[in-house]
């Protein structure tokens, strides 16, 4: 079946176009995720007087609850700028007393690594690192190359996620300090690019359907575990401080790297060298999304960037040639697979998560629910 092709369109205000197939244009030529910024995020987002009260009211109560405890919230660390600079703000701005958890999924970077040790101890902080049984990951990460869906990093995300809600509940930690943020993601990724890592349904067929051996210790948490569960009935509240703040990634990068010799990765997501071998080359190559454009985007819109400058950038591949042999190598080693057979599954026929078990129906009314409620501003 030839799927037809749309015509050609970006959008005029930030950089996002048709390779979302489902994007949609307003007759001035602006895309739904530019209108939903404006219409929905920008008049909720508050970083100034009201939202330091609001922030500060959080925290107090974070205080008060974790007054006995030795940590009084969970912060999951990728090494990345986000989630090292909320670290940062979170000891050094708002007092608090973190626990640092980290997932090692296996593929970290040695300048991730060497981030996250470095904010640690600088930051006189304690780090649980919780690593990921390797042949139970590699069988995964291997059954979606096979399954030929564009969602190769959730085996990393769900990993990630799940150890770090499973274990907020386990030990009773009632708060998790999350970098998610306005300011470098209001242009979130389009569902097509990326199927909701945390459908449990979706990763076990997978792996039934290509997997080798079982999973045994893989941390899994579905859906609805967290935003019905863990949330309800264990507590678990998710704080998102970085929204209520100023907060430029430029600006984060220079503090973080003057204070504490942190190291800047090329592109968002670069800290694990899979999602830069995934994201910026067999993403793009392979199925025709670049996550640079959403990244770019949500930069463009809160004024980090100039629209040129991300048509610039996108102009250029994301990936350097001169290493993407190795790349290959590397990943196919990793992988214990031969390169040749990681190039067969690289011209394999694309499939989507609809070709899998999947909860989109399910998903589609809670997030419809949740908008009643003015929950999800974010576009999904
Ligand atoms: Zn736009």
């Amino acid at each position: 079946m030839t799927i037809e092709k749309r015509k050609y369109q970006i959008c005029n205000n930030c950089v996002m176009d048709t390779s979302d197939s489902n994007i949609t244009f307003n007759n001035k030529g602006i895309c739904e995720y530019c209108e939903n910024f404006y219409k929905n995020i920008l008049p909720n987002w508050d970083t100034g007087e009201n939202g330091h009260e609001i922030l500060m009211k959080k925290i107090d109560k974070i205080k008060s609850d974790g007054k006995n405890k030795k940590h009084d919230c969970l912060i999951g660390i990728s090494g990345g700028v986000d989630s090292s600079y909320l670290t940062y703000i979170a000891k050094e701005k708002l007092n608090l007393r973190p626990l640092i958890f980290h997932v090692d999924g296996g593929w970290n970077t040695q300048i991730a690594s060497n981030n996250i040790e470095k904010l640690v101890d600088h930051l006189k902080l304690d780090l649980h690192t919780e690593v990921i049984n390797w042949p139970e990951m590699r069988d995964l990460q291997l059954s979606f190359f096979k399954a030929q869906v564009n969602t190769l990093d959730t085996p990393q995300d769900h990993a990630f996620f799940a150890s770090l809600y499973n274990f907020a509940s386990k030990y009773s930690f009632k708060y998790i300090l999350t970098g998610a943020n306005f300011s470098t993601e209001c242009v979130r990724e389009p569902l097509e690019w990326n199927y909701h890592t945390s459908d449990l349904s979706q990763l076990k067929d997978i792996h039934n359907k290509f997997g080798k051996i079982k999973l045994e210790t893989f941390p899994q948490a579905d859906i609805l575990k967290y935003k019905i569960y863990y949330r309800f009935v264990r507590g678990v509240r998710v704080v998102t401080p970085l929204n209520y703040i100023p907060y430029k990634k430029d600006e984060a990068i220079n503090l973080l790297s003057k204070k504490f010799g942190w190291q800047k990765y090329a592109y968002k997501h670069h800290e694990s060298r899979f999602t830069k071998f995934y994201e910026s080359y067999w993403l793009p190559k392979k199925f025709g999304f670049d996550k640079r454009r959403n990244q770019l985007s949500s930069l463009i819109l809160t004024e980090q960037m100039q629209r040129d400058e991300a048509l610039h950038i996108m102009s250029k591949s994301a990936y350097d040639q001169q290493i993407i042999d190795e790349d290959f190598e590397f990943i196919a080693n990793k992988l214990d697979i031969s390169i040749s057979e990681l190039q067969e599954l690289f011209h394999g026929k694309n499939k989507t998560f609809k070709d899998y078990k999947n909860k989109m129906l399910l998903l589609t009314l809670g997030t419809r629910v949740m908008r009643l409620f003015g929950e999800n501003r974010i576009i999904r």
